[in-house]
Protein backbone atom coordinates (compact mmCIF):
# COMPACT_ATOMS: atom_id res chain seq x y z
CA UNK A 1 0.00 0.00 0.00
CA UNK A 2 1.32 3.33 -1.03
CA UNK A 3 1.54 5.70 1.80
CA UNK A 4 -1.15 6.27 4.16
CA UNK A 5 -2.83 9.54 3.10
CA UNK A 6 -4.39 9.70 6.76
CA UNK A 7 -0.96 10.40 8.50
CA UNK A 8 -0.71 13.33 5.81
CA UNK A 9 -4.11 15.48 7.23
CA UNK A 10 -2.85 18.59 8.92
CA UNK A 11 -3.52 19.03 13.08
CA UNK A 12 -5.90 21.81 14.39
CA UNK A 13 -2.70 23.65 15.60
CA UNK A 14 -1.87 23.72 11.87
CA UNK A 15 -4.63 24.82 10.43
CA UNK A 16 -5.03 27.52 13.17
CA UNK A 17 -2.05 28.93 12.63
CA UNK A 18 -3.24 30.12 8.61
CA UNK A 19 -4.02 33.29 8.21
CA UNK A 20 -7.52 32.88 7.33
CA UNK A 21 -8.66 31.24 10.35
CA UNK A 22 -6.20 33.31 12.32
CA UNK A 23 -8.52 36.29 11.63
CA UNK A 24 -11.26 34.62 12.31
CA UNK A 25 -10.19 33.68 15.69
CA UNK A 26 -9.66 37.05 16.36
CA UNK A 27 -13.10 38.09 15.23
CA UNK A 28 -14.91 35.53 16.15
CA UNK A 29 -13.79 32.84 18.89
CA UNK A 30 -11.36 30.36 19.21
CA UNK A 31 -13.83 28.15 20.42
CA UNK A 32 -15.89 28.35 17.11
CA UNK A 33 -12.45 28.01 15.07
CA UNK A 34 -11.18 24.74 16.65
CA UNK A 35 -14.83 23.11 16.92
CA UNK A 36 -15.24 23.83 12.84
CA UNK A 37 -11.71 22.80 12.27
CA UNK A 38 -12.43 19.64 14.26
CA UNK A 39 -15.42 19.10 12.89
CA UNK A 40 -14.27 19.43 8.97
CA UNK A 41 -10.77 17.04 10.19
CA UNK A 42 -13.72 14.30 11.05
CA UNK A 43 -14.98 14.56 7.60
CA UNK A 44 -11.97 14.50 5.38
CA UNK A 45 -10.93 11.81 7.40
CA UNK A 46 -13.49 9.62 6.85
CA UNK A 47 -13.86 10.61 2.97
CA UNK A 48 -10.42 9.51 2.99
CA UNK A 49 -11.32 6.01 4.77
CA UNK A 50 -14.44 5.39 2.89
CA UNK A 51 -12.93 6.81 -0.93
CA UNK A 52 -12.91 4.15 -3.39
CA UNK A 53 -10.44 5.77 -5.47
CA UNK A 54 -7.22 7.63 -5.04
CA UNK A 55 -8.23 10.68 -3.54
CA UNK A 56 -5.79 13.62 -3.25
CA UNK A 57 -5.45 15.80 -0.07
CA UNK A 58 -6.78 19.64 0.29
CA UNK A 59 -3.80 21.50 1.02
CA UNK A 60 -3.71 23.39 4.33
CA UNK A 61 -4.77 26.70 3.44
CA UNK A 62 -7.40 24.74 1.12
CA UNK A 63 -8.83 23.28 4.07
CA UNK A 64 -8.16 26.62 6.25
CA UNK A 65 -10.79 28.49 3.68
CA UNK A 66 -13.16 25.43 3.60
CA UNK A 67 -13.35 26.00 7.06
CA UNK A 68 -13.27 29.65 6.71
CA UNK A 69 -16.58 29.90 4.60
CA UNK A 70 -18.54 27.66 6.97
CA UNK A 71 -17.85 29.48 9.54
CA UNK A 72 -18.53 33.00 7.65
CA UNK A 73 -21.98 31.32 6.10
CA UNK A 74 -23.24 30.91 10.33
CA UNK A 75 -22.38 34.09 11.13
CA UNK A 76 -25.03 35.30 8.66
CA UNK A 77 -28.50 35.85 10.51
CA UNK A 78 -30.17 32.27 10.27
CA UNK A 79 -33.90 34.05 9.51
CA UNK A 80 -33.48 35.94 6.44
CA UNK A 81 -36.23 38.70 4.46
CA UNK A 82 -37.26 36.86 1.58
CA UNK A 83 -39.25 37.76 -1.59
CA UNK A 84 -42.52 35.81 -1.53
CA UNK A 85 -43.00 35.28 -5.09
CA UNK A 86 -45.05 31.98 -4.54
CA UNK A 87 -48.16 33.80 -4.46
CA UNK A 88 -49.23 32.18 -1.37
CA UNK A 89 -50.40 35.13 0.75
CA UNK A 90 -49.87 33.05 4.67
CA UNK A 91 -47.09 30.96 3.97
CA UNK A 92 -46.59 29.19 6.90
CA UNK A 93 -42.69 28.27 6.27
CA UNK A 94 -42.66 31.95 5.11
CA UNK A 95 -43.44 33.40 8.96
CA UNK A 96 -46.91 33.86 7.44
CA UNK A 97 -47.50 37.95 8.01
CA UNK A 98 -45.45 40.51 7.21
CA UNK A 99 -46.20 43.36 10.07
CA UNK A 100 -47.66 46.88 9.51
CA UNK A 101 -44.86 49.88 9.46
CA UNK A 102 -46.72 51.00 12.83
CA UNK A 103 -46.96 47.17 14.25
CA UNK A 104 -42.84 47.50 13.38
CA UNK A 105 -42.16 50.39 14.58
CA UNK A 106 -44.07 49.93 18.56
CA UNK A 107 -42.25 46.35 18.73
CA UNK A 108 -38.71 48.39 18.22
CA UNK A 109 -39.72 51.14 20.24
CA UNK A 110 -40.47 48.36 23.40
CA UNK A 111 -37.52 46.08 22.37
CA UNK A 112 -35.12 48.56 22.84
CA UNK A 113 -36.08 50.22 26.02
CA UNK A 114 -37.89 48.42 29.23
CA UNK A 115 -41.66 49.05 28.60
CA UNK A 116 -44.90 49.56 30.86
CA UNK A 117 -45.79 45.98 30.07
CA UNK A 118 -47.42 45.04 33.27
CA UNK A 119 -47.38 48.33 35.12
CA UNK A 120 -49.72 50.79 34.77
CA UNK A 121 -48.34 54.23 34.28
CA UNK A 122 -51.41 56.35 36.18
CA UNK A 123 -51.67 54.68 39.04
CA UNK A 124 -48.36 53.37 39.31
CA UNK A 125 -49.76 49.72 40.32
CA UNK A 126 -49.11 46.65 38.88
CA UNK A 127 -51.53 46.05 35.84
CA UNK A 128 -52.38 42.93 33.71
CA UNK A 129 -50.51 42.28 30.98
CA UNK A 130 -53.10 42.07 28.73
CA UNK A 131 -54.71 45.57 29.55
CA UNK A 132 -52.30 47.04 26.45
CA UNK A 133 -55.06 44.78 23.80
CA UNK A 134 -57.41 43.85 25.80
CA UNK A 135 -59.65 46.69 25.27
CA UNK A 136 -59.01 47.09 21.32
CA UNK A 137 -59.94 43.80 21.12
CA UNK A 138 -63.17 43.91 22.81
CA UNK A 139 -63.78 47.17 21.01
CA UNK A 140 -63.28 45.53 17.43
CA UNK A 141 -65.00 41.96 18.60
CA UNK A 142 -67.89 43.25 20.78
CA UNK A 143 -66.45 40.19 23.07
CA UNK A 144 -66.88 41.24 27.01
CA UNK A 145 -63.02 40.26 27.47
CA UNK A 146 -59.84 39.02 25.42
CA UNK A 147 -56.78 37.23 26.34
CA UNK A 148 -53.71 36.43 24.14
CA UNK A 149 -51.69 33.50 24.23
CA UNK A 150 -48.10 32.26 21.90
CA UNK A 151 -50.43 30.87 18.81
CA UNK A 152 -54.27 29.72 18.05
CA UNK A 153 -53.07 25.94 19.04
CA UNK A 154 -52.32 27.50 22.64
CA UNK A 155 -55.22 29.68 22.87
CA UNK A 156 -57.02 25.98 22.22
CA UNK A 157 -55.14 23.76 24.06
CA UNK A 158 -55.27 26.20 26.92
CA UNK A 159 -59.35 26.57 26.74
CA UNK A 160 -59.75 23.28 26.70
CA UNK A 161 -58.03 22.70 29.94
CA UNK A 162 -59.25 25.20 31.80
CA UNK A 163 -63.44 25.03 30.68
CA UNK A 164 -63.45 21.72 30.09
CA UNK A 165 -60.62 18.71 31.38
CA UNK A 166 -62.15 15.82 32.48
CA UNK A 167 -65.41 16.37 31.04
CA UNK A 168 -66.67 16.32 27.16
CA UNK A 169 -66.20 18.66 24.31
CA UNK A 170 -68.41 17.75 21.28
CA UNK A 171 -67.41 18.40 17.81
CA UNK A 172 -68.80 17.62 14.54
CA UNK A 173 -67.21 14.71 12.90
CA UNK A 174 -66.84 16.72 10.19
CA UNK A 175 -64.38 19.29 12.14
CA UNK A 176 -61.81 17.07 13.35
CA UNK A 177 -58.78 19.35 11.52
CA UNK A 178 -55.46 18.61 11.39
CA UNK A 179 -53.36 21.97 10.55
CA UNK A 180 -50.27 20.31 9.21
CA UNK A 181 -47.45 19.57 11.63
CA UNK A 182 -48.36 18.29 14.55
CA UNK A 183 -51.63 19.90 15.28
CA UNK A 184 -54.15 17.66 15.17
CA UNK A 185 -57.32 18.82 16.54
CA UNK A 186 -58.65 15.31 18.68
CA UNK A 187 -54.70 15.41 20.11
CA UNK A 188 -54.90 18.48 21.12
CA UNK A 189 -57.97 18.02 23.05
CA UNK A 190 -56.66 14.86 24.47
CA UNK A 191 -53.66 16.71 25.75
CA UNK A 192 -55.64 19.26 27.15
CA UNK A 193 -57.16 16.78 29.48
CA UNK A 194 -60.89 17.30 27.99
CA UNK A 195 -62.79 14.41 26.06
CA UNK A 196 -63.81 14.32 22.43
CA UNK A 197 -67.44 13.79 22.07
CA UNK A 198 -67.69 13.21 18.47
CA UNK A 199 -71.26 13.49 17.12
CA UNK A 200 -72.77 13.82 13.31
CA UNK A 201 -70.89 12.31 10.10
CA UNK A 202 -68.05 13.50 7.60
CA UNK A 203 -70.50 15.51 5.91
CA UNK A 204 -73.49 15.84 8.17
CA UNK A 205 -74.12 16.81 11.44
CA UNK A 206 -77.08 18.54 12.68
CA UNK A 207 -78.13 20.49 15.51
CA UNK A 208 -79.89 17.93 16.74
CA UNK A 209 -76.18 15.66 17.04
CA UNK A 210 -74.94 17.86 19.23
CA UNK A 211 -78.32 18.19 21.97
CA UNK A 212 -78.49 14.30 21.40
CA UNK A 213 -74.80 14.01 23.00
CA UNK A 214 -75.38 16.51 25.69
CA UNK A 215 -75.26 15.39 29.40
CA UNK A 216 -73.67 15.20 32.80
CA UNK A 217 -70.63 15.00 31.41
CA UNK A 218 -70.72 17.90 29.06
CA UNK A 219 -68.42 21.13 29.42
CA UNK A 220 -68.56 22.54 25.97
CA UNK A 221 -69.95 22.21 22.14
CA UNK A 222 -66.97 23.55 19.84
CA UNK A 223 -67.53 24.47 16.21
CA UNK A 224 -63.83 24.66 14.17
CA UNK A 225 -64.03 26.30 10.97
CA UNK A 226 -62.68 24.09 8.31
CA UNK A 227 -59.54 26.47 7.08
CA UNK A 228 -57.27 23.90 4.86
CA UNK A 229 -60.24 21.89 3.46
CA UNK A 230 -63.88 21.82 2.18
CA UNK A 231 -66.57 18.94 2.91
CA UNK A 232 -68.83 19.59 -0.57
CA UNK A 233 -71.70 17.92 -2.04
CA UNK A 234 -74.25 15.95 0.16
CA UNK A 235 -73.54 18.40 3.55
CA UNK A 236 -75.05 19.83 6.00
CA UNK A 237 -73.66 21.74 9.50
CA UNK A 238 -75.80 24.00 11.82
CA UNK A 239 -75.09 27.71 11.36
CA UNK A 240 -73.50 29.21 14.40
CA UNK A 241 -76.68 30.55 15.59
CA UNK A 242 -78.59 27.54 16.09
CA UNK A 243 -75.60 25.62 17.96
CA UNK A 244 -75.87 28.68 20.63
CA UNK A 245 -79.13 28.03 20.72
CA UNK A 246 -79.04 24.56 21.55
CA UNK A 247 -76.36 25.57 24.06
CA UNK A 248 -78.77 28.21 25.73
CA UNK A 249 -81.43 25.51 26.08
CA UNK A 250 -78.73 23.11 27.68
CA UNK A 251 -76.57 25.89 29.75
CA UNK A 252 -73.41 24.49 27.94
CA UNK A 253 -70.95 27.15 25.93
CA UNK A 254 -70.07 27.55 22.47
CA UNK A 255 -66.41 27.37 21.74
CA UNK A 256 -66.04 28.95 18.27
CA UNK A 257 -62.33 28.44 16.70
CA UNK A 258 -62.30 31.01 13.50
CA UNK A 259 -59.14 30.12 12.82
CA UNK A 260 -57.56 32.98 10.44
CA UNK A 261 -58.97 35.32 12.84
CA UNK A 262 -60.92 37.71 10.27
CA UNK A 263 -61.96 40.90 11.55
CA UNK A 264 -63.10 42.70 8.22
CA UNK A 265 -65.87 40.76 5.83
CA UNK A 266 -62.92 39.16 3.08
CA UNK A 267 -65.90 38.39 0.77
CA UNK A 268 -64.46 41.57 -0.62
CA UNK A 269 -61.88 39.92 -2.35
CA UNK A 270 -63.79 37.61 -3.24
CA UNK A 271 -63.55 34.61 -0.12
CA UNK A 272 -66.42 34.42 0.86
CA UNK A 273 -65.97 31.30 3.30
CA UNK A 274 -64.01 33.76 5.68
CA UNK A 275 -65.74 34.08 9.08
CA UNK A 276 -65.80 37.03 10.81
CA UNK A 277 -64.63 37.16 14.53
CA UNK A 278 -67.35 39.94 15.67
CA UNK A 279 -70.11 38.05 13.83
CA UNK A 280 -69.13 34.82 16.07
CA UNK A 281 -69.65 37.11 18.82
CA UNK A 282 -72.71 38.81 17.84
CA UNK A 283 -74.41 34.90 17.02
CA UNK A 284 -73.78 34.42 20.64
CA UNK A 285 -70.05 32.12 20.51
CA UNK A 286 -69.33 32.14 24.17
CA UNK A 287 -65.08 32.05 23.13
CA UNK A 288 -63.76 32.67 20.23
CA UNK A 289 -60.90 31.83 19.09
CA UNK A 290 -58.08 33.02 16.01
CA UNK A 291 -54.83 33.25 15.11
CA UNK A 292 -53.13 36.45 15.58
CA UNK A 293 -50.48 36.20 11.91
CA UNK A 294 -53.22 34.80 9.64
CA UNK A 295 -55.81 37.10 7.89
CA UNK A 296 -55.97 39.59 10.75
CA UNK A 297 -51.93 40.24 9.69
CA UNK A 298 -49.96 41.06 12.80
CA UNK A 299 -47.71 38.98 15.04
CA UNK A 300 -47.72 35.10 15.55
CA UNK A 301 -49.86 34.70 18.85
CA UNK A 302 -53.61 33.28 19.56
CA UNK A 303 -56.53 35.07 20.81
CA UNK A 304 -59.21 33.83 22.66
CA UNK A 305 -61.99 36.45 22.83
CA UNK A 306 -65.74 35.89 25.05
CA UNK A 307 -67.55 35.61 28.16
CA UNK A 308 -65.99 37.42 31.31
CA UNK A 309 -65.99 34.73 33.37
CA UNK A 310 -64.74 32.01 31.16
CA UNK A 311 -61.83 34.32 29.98
CA UNK A 312 -60.70 34.58 33.81
CA UNK A 313 -61.34 30.98 34.33
CA UNK A 314 -58.77 30.62 31.54
CA UNK A 315 -56.27 33.37 32.70
CA UNK A 316 -56.00 31.90 35.94
CA UNK A 317 -55.21 28.19 34.71
CA UNK A 318 -51.88 27.52 35.71
CA UNK A 319 -51.18 26.56 32.15
CA UNK A 320 -51.72 30.99 31.35
CA UNK A 321 -48.07 31.29 32.38
CA UNK A 322 -46.84 28.71 29.25
CA UNK A 323 -48.60 30.47 26.88
CA UNK A 324 -47.14 33.91 27.47
CA UNK A 325 -46.53 36.79 25.13
CA UNK A 326 -43.75 38.74 25.15
CA UNK A 327 -43.65 42.62 24.92
CA UNK A 328 -42.68 42.21 21.22
CA UNK A 329 -45.76 40.71 20.34
CA UNK A 330 -48.04 42.82 22.81
CA UNK A 331 -46.67 46.08 21.15
CA UNK A 332 -47.30 44.53 17.61
CA UNK A 333 -50.62 43.67 18.00
CA UNK A 334 -51.85 46.34 19.90
CA UNK A 335 -50.38 48.86 16.85
CA UNK A 336 -52.27 46.31 14.41
CA UNK A 337 -55.33 46.35 15.99
CA UNK A 338 -55.41 49.78 16.32
CA UNK A 339 -55.36 50.07 12.19
CA UNK A 340 -58.94 48.57 12.12
CA UNK A 341 -60.40 51.10 13.91
CA UNK A 342 -60.76 52.36 10.05
CA UNK A 343 -61.03 49.92 7.54
CA UNK A 344 -59.47 52.07 5.08
CA UNK A 345 -56.24 52.36 7.09
CA UNK A 346 -56.49 48.66 8.06
CA UNK A 347 -56.78 48.08 3.86
CA UNK A 348 -53.75 50.58 3.42
CA UNK A 349 -51.19 49.95 6.03
CA UNK A 350 -51.52 45.95 6.61
CA UNK A 351 -49.47 44.32 4.40
CA UNK A 352 -51.57 41.69 3.72
CA UNK A 353 -54.72 42.86 3.30
CA UNK A 354 -52.70 45.34 1.24
CA UNK A 355 -51.54 42.76 -1.32
CA UNK A 356 -55.05 41.14 -1.40
CA UNK A 357 -56.39 44.36 -2.45
CA UNK A 358 -53.94 45.12 -5.22
CA UNK A 359 -56.13 45.26 -8.10
CA UNK A 360 -55.28 42.72 -10.87
CA UNK A 361 -54.92 45.58 -13.68
CA UNK A 362 -51.93 46.75 -11.25
CA UNK A 363 -50.09 43.17 -11.38
CA UNK A 364 -50.82 42.87 -14.74
CA UNK A 365 -48.86 45.95 -15.85
CA UNK A 366 -45.94 45.13 -13.17
CA UNK A 367 -45.65 41.56 -14.83
CA UNK A 368 -45.40 43.05 -18.13
CA UNK A 369 -43.25 45.43 -17.05
CA UNK A 370 -40.70 43.43 -15.77
CA UNK A 371 -41.03 40.20 -18.18
CA UNK A 372 -38.97 41.74 -20.75
CA UNK A 373 -36.52 43.11 -17.80
CA UNK A 374 -36.44 39.36 -16.54
CA UNK A 375 -36.19 37.97 -20.28
CA UNK A 376 -33.06 40.09 -20.91
CA UNK A 377 -30.98 38.19 -18.24
CA UNK A 378 -28.33 35.71 -19.03
CA UNK A 379 -29.78 33.52 -16.70
CA UNK A 380 -32.94 33.41 -18.53
CA UNK A 381 -33.98 31.91 -21.94
CA UNK A 382 -37.80 33.43 -22.25
CA UNK A 383 -40.11 35.32 -20.08
CA UNK A 384 -43.67 35.94 -19.75
CA UNK A 385 -46.30 37.54 -18.13
CA UNK A 386 -49.36 35.44 -17.45
CA UNK A 387 -52.44 35.28 -16.15
CA UNK A 388 -52.71 32.87 -12.87
CA UNK A 389 -54.58 32.03 -9.71
CA UNK A 390 -53.45 31.68 -6.39
CA UNK A 391 -54.42 31.07 -2.92
CA UNK A 392 -54.89 32.53 0.54
CA UNK A 393 -52.95 29.40 1.55
CA UNK A 394 -51.45 28.81 4.91
CA UNK A 395 -54.43 27.22 6.80
CA UNK A 396 -57.09 29.38 4.81
CA UNK A 397 -59.75 28.87 2.18
CA UNK A 398 -58.44 26.02 0.24
CA UNK A 399 -61.64 26.42 -2.32
CA UNK A 400 -61.53 29.75 -3.13
CA UNK A 401 -59.17 31.26 -5.86
CA UNK A 402 -57.63 34.50 -6.06
CA UNK A 403 -56.84 36.00 -9.57
CA UNK A 404 -52.99 37.05 -10.06
CA UNK A 405 -50.54 37.76 -12.90
CA UNK A 406 -46.89 35.83 -13.04
CA UNK A 407 -43.82 36.29 -15.18
CA UNK A 408 -42.91 32.07 -16.08
CA UNK A 409 -39.21 32.20 -16.76
CA UNK A 410 -37.65 29.50 -18.81
CA UNK A 411 -34.21 29.15 -17.45
CA UNK A 412 -31.01 29.53 -19.97
CA UNK A 413 -28.27 26.34 -19.51
CA UNK A 414 -30.01 24.84 -16.29
CA UNK A 415 -33.04 22.74 -15.21
CA UNK A 416 -35.67 24.92 -13.76
CA UNK A 417 -35.35 23.45 -9.99
CA UNK A 418 -31.51 24.69 -10.23
CA UNK A 419 -32.56 28.23 -10.96
CA UNK A 420 -35.22 27.91 -8.17
CA UNK A 421 -32.58 26.53 -5.45
CA UNK A 422 -30.02 29.65 -6.67
CA UNK A 423 -32.55 32.01 -6.59
CA UNK A 424 -33.49 31.14 -2.77
CA UNK A 425 -29.56 30.81 -1.99
CA UNK A 426 -29.16 34.47 -3.52
CA UNK A 427 -27.90 37.71 -1.41
CA UNK A 428 -32.13 38.61 -1.15
CA UNK A 429 -33.61 35.35 -1.20
CA UNK A 430 -36.55 34.75 -3.80
CA UNK A 431 -39.14 32.05 -3.35
CA UNK A 432 -41.12 31.03 -6.51
CA UNK A 433 -42.81 28.06 -7.32
CA UNK A 434 -42.53 25.45 -10.93
CA UNK A 435 -44.78 24.67 -13.17
CA UNK A 436 -44.60 23.13 -16.33
CA UNK A 437 -40.98 23.18 -16.25
CA UNK A 438 -41.17 27.25 -15.88
CA UNK A 439 -39.98 29.28 -12.86
CA UNK A 440 -43.23 31.37 -11.71
CA UNK A 441 -43.03 34.88 -10.15
CA UNK A 442 -46.41 35.61 -8.55
CA UNK A 443 -46.54 39.20 -8.09
CA UNK A 444 -49.69 38.71 -5.32
CA UNK A 445 -47.51 38.31 -2.71
CA UNK A 446 -44.27 40.54 -4.18
CA UNK A 447 -44.60 44.44 -2.67
CA UNK A 448 -44.11 46.84 -5.60
CA UNK A 449 -40.54 48.10 -3.95
CA UNK A 450 -39.36 44.65 -4.37
CA UNK A 451 -40.04 44.77 -7.96
CA UNK A 452 -36.63 45.72 -9.10
CA UNK A 453 -35.45 43.26 -6.26
CA UNK A 454 -36.20 40.46 -8.41
CA UNK A 455 -34.94 41.56 -11.68
CA UNK A 456 -31.52 41.89 -9.10
CA UNK A 457 -31.48 38.54 -8.03
CA UNK A 458 -32.46 36.98 -11.18
CA UNK A 459 -29.27 39.14 -13.63
CA UNK A 460 -27.43 37.39 -10.03
CA UNK A 461 -27.60 34.06 -10.99
CA UNK A 462 -26.02 35.10 -14.90
CA UNK A 463 -23.38 36.38 -12.97
CA UNK A 464 -21.74 32.63 -12.43
CA UNK A 465 -22.70 32.17 -8.79
C1 LIG B 1 -54.37 27.81 11.86
C2 LIG B 1 -55.42 27.22 12.70
C3 LIG B 1 -55.13 26.77 13.99
C4 LIG B 1 -53.74 26.81 14.55
O1 LIG B 1 -53.35 28.14 14.71
P1 LIG B 1 -51.83 28.53 15.03
O2 LIG B 1 -51.90 30.01 15.30
O3 LIG B 1 -51.05 28.19 13.82
O4 LIG B 1 -51.41 27.76 16.21
C5 LIG B 1 -56.15 26.24 14.75
N1 LIG B 1 -57.40 26.16 14.26
C6 LIG B 1 -57.73 26.59 13.01
C7 LIG B 1 -59.13 26.47 12.54
C8 LIG B 1 -56.76 27.14 12.20
O5 LIG B 1 -57.04 27.56 10.97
Amino acid sequence: MPSNPLRKIPSVTELLDSPPLRRLVDRISHNVVVSSARMLLDEVRTELQTAASEMTLPSVTELAERIARRIMATELPPLRPVINATGILLHTNLGRAPLAEEAIAEAMAVARDYGSVELDLVSGRRARRMAAVESLLKELTGAEAALVVNNNAGATMLTLAALAAGREVIVSRGELIEIGGSYRLPDVMATSGAVLREVGTTNKTRADDYAGAIGEQTAAMMQVHPSNYAVMGFTERPTLAELVAVGHQHKIPVIHDVGSGALIDFSQFGCTDEPVVQESIRAGAEIVLFSGDKLLGGPQCGIIVGRRALVDRIESHPMTRAFRVGKLTLAALAATLRLYRREETALQQIPLLHLLSTSVENLRNRAQRLAPQLGDTAAVAEAEAQQGTTYLGGGSVPTQELPTWCIAMKPAGMSVDRMAASLRKGDVPVVGRIQKERLLLDLRTVFPRQDQDLVAAVVALGSGR
